[in-house]
């Protein structure tokens, strides 16, 4: 005889794990109170049923209303709405109904696993499976351990998650687990950005695809749903404390006014007919053949000046490298454009400076914006029209937009040369505010810091943060391994310059140094709020 589920809730989540079970060869018991909910459930079961090409699955699910009094189940799992009273009398509920070995579940995605559990018998028995939407598609399962939770348990749950073909992460019983926290500041960095008024909604939008993200902030958030994605934001700020987590005001103000998004027919998009219009930066042109007009110079060593000497090579028919400070003399003096990438952590101003007074004024400086403050380079410059600022997080391989910071004092020929040269390179360019971190760096280093003080606050270790993040949230690369590609020191630099700029809650955590280390230690588990 197969063994038994028992799945309590049949909404979204509850019918859609009980497929999984019934899928994965489980006997599934749902049960829901509501008749209308259980033939809403009915008929999207049939429908993934369909999809799977396997009509057995339906027969392995059986219906209740309400929880039994005895169940030979060896895993039930809740998915009720996510109030704690009624989360925990459906556990003591089960706890009643099976037998002491059963695994007890919660798909919770907000509440306290370790208070849910204490108010149950045996509670070495209850842990969080917290399943993401839709769960027959969504990779991930995180499995979330209470301080009761006991090892055996733990290692059922994996055995389970492996079974029904879900990768499953292990993550502490802590505010948001792993992927609702760490992504906290996707959202987050985006309105404040969006207040601060980097860019528009379209072209943040737009940035945040280019380096590889299934969606813009904006768009996502009109997917999910204002309101829902704003109670996350709440629940883990009420929890964690963290003021760099904390709501921003301008979603409340929209929630408040009934803009939920896609649902609503309107969020930061309007949507007429189910859909909203996309802005997509024009591809850049393929050039054919060298380019002879300009003479690029690319001053800087490192991963991120190789690559692109590398594609200036294959482009430009006059590349110079000068791979370090002390030889600015020996750079020629016809150069059109100068890169200087500089070692991605430091403020290259005296640098610009040197340059400034070897080159003549139309020569355009190109010049990482995340490490160096523009505004006070500028203010050394003899020519400081010729000064822009390009934003790129690891490597021009990952993204397909270049961010371009558009300053008070630069002249338009420059910022147009600029834009020329990525369009060469066969990047798009976007031009946005010249503000710490412009749009990218400080939303991707936001991320990455999250998950650095994830994994010292032993939330998960940093190959499940990675892990969740790509499976859980679709993100192109997982959050340590992309600070490792940006570099630790850079992601410092990015957003101590946005705690100036913005508060000290935005500072970075102390241990993010290990994302320059080859072989990372592991991080302290201190506690550090
Ligand atoms: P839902 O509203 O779609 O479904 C909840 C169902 O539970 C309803 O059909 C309701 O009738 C039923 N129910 C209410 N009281 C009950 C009871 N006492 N016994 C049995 N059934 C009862 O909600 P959902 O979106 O499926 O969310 C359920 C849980 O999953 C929540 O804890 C939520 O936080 C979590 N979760 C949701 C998502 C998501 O994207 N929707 C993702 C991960 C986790």
């Amino acid at each position: 005889m197969a063994e038994r589920w028992l799945v309590v809730g049949g909404g979204t989540m509850g019918s859609g794990i009980a497929f999984l079970g019934a899928r994965g060869g489980y006997d599934v018991e749902i049960v829901e109170p509501l008749p209308a909910a259980r033939e809403r459930a009915r008929a999207q079961l049939e429908r993934d049923a369909e999809r799977a090409g396997d009509g057995a699955i339906l027969g392995r699910i059986s219906w209740a209303d309400a929880i039994p009094s005895r169940s030979e189940a060896a895993l039930a799992i809740e998915a009720v709405p996510e109030r704690f009273e009624l989360k925990r009398d459906v556990l003591v509920a089960l706890a009643g109904a099976l037998s002491p070995e059963a695994l007890i579940a919660t798909n919770t995605s907000s509440l306290s696993v370790e208070e849910l559990a204490d108010a149950v018998a045996h509670p070495e028995r209850v842990i969080g499976m917290h399943f993401f939407n839709p769960p027959a598609r969504m990779e991930l399962v995180e499995i979330v351990g209470a301080p009761q939770s006991g090892d055996g348990a733990i290692e059922r749950a994996f055995e389970i998650a492996a079974r029904i073909g879900k990768t499953a992460v292990f993550a502490s019983d802590t505010p948001g687990f792993i992927v609702n926290r760490v992504a906290r500041p996707f959202y987050l960095q985006a309105l404040r950005a969006l207040d601060r008024g980097v860019a528009s909604i379209e072209e943040l939008d737009a940035l945040a695809r280019s380096a590889g993200f299934r969606m813009g902030p904006f768009e996502l958030m009109d997917f999910i749903g204002l309101d829902v994605n704003l109670a996350t934001t709440e629940s883990v700020y009420l929890r964690t404390q963290a003021d760099r987590l904390a709501p921003v005001a301008r979603q409340r103000r929209m929630v408040e006014e009934g803009l939920l998004g896609r649902k609503s027919g309107a969020g930061f998009y309007e949507y007429d007919d189910g859909r909203a219009a996309r802005f997509d930066p024009a591809p850049a042109p393929v050039a054919s053949g060298l380019d002879e007009t300009e003479s690029v110079a690319i001053v800087g060593y490192g991963g991120l000046a190789d690559e692109i000497a590398q594609l200036c090579e294959e482009r430009y028919a006059k590349v110079q490298r000068v791979a370090s400070d002390e030889l600015l003399d020996e750079l020629s003096l016809d150069a059109t454009i100068v890169v200087d990438v500089g070692n991605g952590s430091a403020d290259r101003g005296e640098v610009i400076a040197e340059l400034d007074s070897l080159l003549g004024p139309e020569t355009l400086f190109f010049v990482d914006a995340y490490a160096t403050d523009l505004a006070a380079c500028a203010q050394r410059l003899r020519h400081p029209q010729r000064l822009v600022g390009y934003g790129i997080l690891g490597s021009l391989e990952g993204q397909s937009a270049v961010e371009i910071a558009d300053s008070e004092a630069v002249s338009d020929d420059a910022l147009e040369l600029a834009q020329e040269f990525c369009g060469v390179l066969g990047k798009s360019a976007i031009l946005v505010e010249d503000l710490p971190g412009l749009f990218l760096g400080r939303t991707v280093g936001s991320i990455v810091n999250e998950a650095i003080v994830a994994v010292a606050e032993e939330v998960a270790s940093p190959d499940d943060v990675d892990v969740a993040m790509r499976l859980g949230a679709n993100y192109p690369i997982g959050p340590i391994a992309w600070g490792r590609e940006i570099g630790g020191a850079r992601v410092a630099r990015i957003l101590n310059r946005l705690a100036d700029a913005e508060g000290e809650a935005f500072a970075p955590h102390r241990s993010l140094w290990i994302l320059d280390v080859e072989e990372a230690p592991p991080v302290e588990g201190e506690v550090t709020e």
